[in-house]
């Protein structure tokens, strides 16, 4: 017989389906809630003024070509990344022992590392190493790891669905039980899908095992900017980390603060002991990177670091951070606000708590079903929503259909 591609049908994923559905729907009232990408008050995608601008700039330099990047990337574009997430005056910094890896998205970041770790971390191969990612949390984080070749992957615990909000004591319960050398992966801010972050005190009792128990922290930063409009503010984590002598690595992504969602740019950035461990650590970074990508696309990374190392421009760009963030804190307190009026039976005082671009609504499966289908309002069966989704225009008929789906 002739050879065939075999495969079975694989499911398809579970966001972009549902946005297929929605662009099906004919249903005039319509909303979207699902996709986790920013929309304006009209609903429409936002190219970031500063962005279009930096374009501008691009084209018009005459110095620019399409030659291939280094295959660690961009330089400019990987320190000014690495100093957003850990501040200008980072001592780890000052110390020559930061470097990073423009990756493709921060999914790409989270794969460079993953595969790194599951090569190098503890000087083995690593594929029985435990990963822990939190219950619940983005649905890929579990896919990349193990697709890395790790095969011992273990939730921990992080929401208490019954309060609605964190469950400490039972992530610091997972940290003191988890194996040493356990790999953590941990939201910097703005955790997706719950939106609900650690204290600064919780944080530091976070850290604090983390460190007595030599579990390896890899933070996944997708939203900086997003959680509270203050770029420092919202990585203050990581920072926190770092002050407390932790190696470690961070995926950060541009995707959402920069608005640049197919442009791919992400960065890992890695916190080695010292400068000799990151030389070897990078050395071994494009060994990997030369396998996946070969080298990495530049258009994304000129415009974050064009945006990054010009002073006015940065100026702009934190600006434009704070419109996106200021608009989901408004459409948070107005949800709230008109679930309370109309009585709807519950808390929904979580919804403002939460932070970032999401907010895990307590919905229950048959809740959502109702919405979806009798309603046009396309959320996750999780019952998370973006919060970018609602608009003034269509903010009372969301309301109104949770309402209706509730009682
Ligand atoms: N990590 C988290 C927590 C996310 O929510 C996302 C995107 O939704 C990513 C990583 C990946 O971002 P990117 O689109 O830059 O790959």
């Amino acid at each position: 017989s002739k050879p065939a591609l075999l495969s079975s049908q694989a499911n398809p994923v579970a966001v972009f389906k549902l946005t297929n559905d929605f662009k099906e729907d004919p249903n005039p009232k319509k909303v979207n809630l699902g996709v986790g990408a920013y929309r304006t008050d009209k609903g429409h995608p936002w190219v970031l003024p500063v962005v279009k601008k930096v374009e501008k700039m691009i084209v018009d330099d005459n110095s620019l070509n399409h030659e291939y990047l280094p295959i660690l990337g961009l330089p400019e574009f990987r320190s000014s990344a690495s100093k957003i997430a850990l501040g200008i005056d980072s001592a780890a910094i000052q110390e020559n022992r930061v470097g990073a890896v423009q990756c493709l998205g921060g999914t790409g970041a989270l794969k460079i590392g993953a595969e790194f770790l599951r090569r190098w971390y503890n000087g083995n191969d690593n594929t029985r190493t435990p990963v822990y990612v939190s219950a619940p949390t983005w649905e890929n984080h579990n896919a990349v790891f193990a697709n890395a070749g790790f095969e011992d992957l273990r939730p921990y615990k992080y929401w208490d669905a019954e309060k609605r909000g964190l469950d400490l004591s039972g992530f610091l319960g997972e940290l003191e039980s988890a194996p040493k050398h356990s790999i953590f992966v941990l939201h910097a801010c703005a955790h997706n899908p719950t939106g609900t972050d650690p204290t600064h005190v919780e944080w530091m009792q976070v850290a604090e095992v983390m460190k007595r128990r030599k579990l390896f922290v890899f933070f996944d930063s997708a939203y900086q900017g997003f959680a509270s409009g203050c770029l420092d503010k919202d990585a203050w984590a990581v920072r926190y980390f770092i002050t407390q002598g932790f190696e470690m690595f961070c995926a950060q992504s541009f995707s959402k603060n920069f608005g640049l969602y197919n442009e791919r740019v992400g960065n890992l950035t890695i916190v080695a002991r010292d400068a000799d461990n990151l030389k070897r650590v990078l050395s071994q970074m494009e060994k990997i990177v030369r396998v996946t990508w070969s080298n990495p696309p530049t258009q994304g990374a000129r415009l974050v670091a064009v945006t990054l190392n010009t002073p006015e421009l940065f100026l702009e760009w934190k600006d434009n951070v704070k419109t996106m963030a200021d608009r989901v804190l408004l459409m948070r307190a107005s949800l709230r606000a008109k679930l309370e009026a109309l009585k709807t039976p519950g808390m929904w005082d979580h919804i403002t708590q939460q932070i970032g671009m999401f907010s895990f609504t307590g919905l229950n499966p048959k809740q959502v079903e109702y919405l979806v289908k009798e309603k046009s309002v396309y959320l996750m069966s999780s019952g998370r929503i973006n919060m970018c989704g609602l608009t003034t225009k269509n903010i009372d008929y969301v309301a109104e259909s949770i309402h209706e789906s509730v009682v």
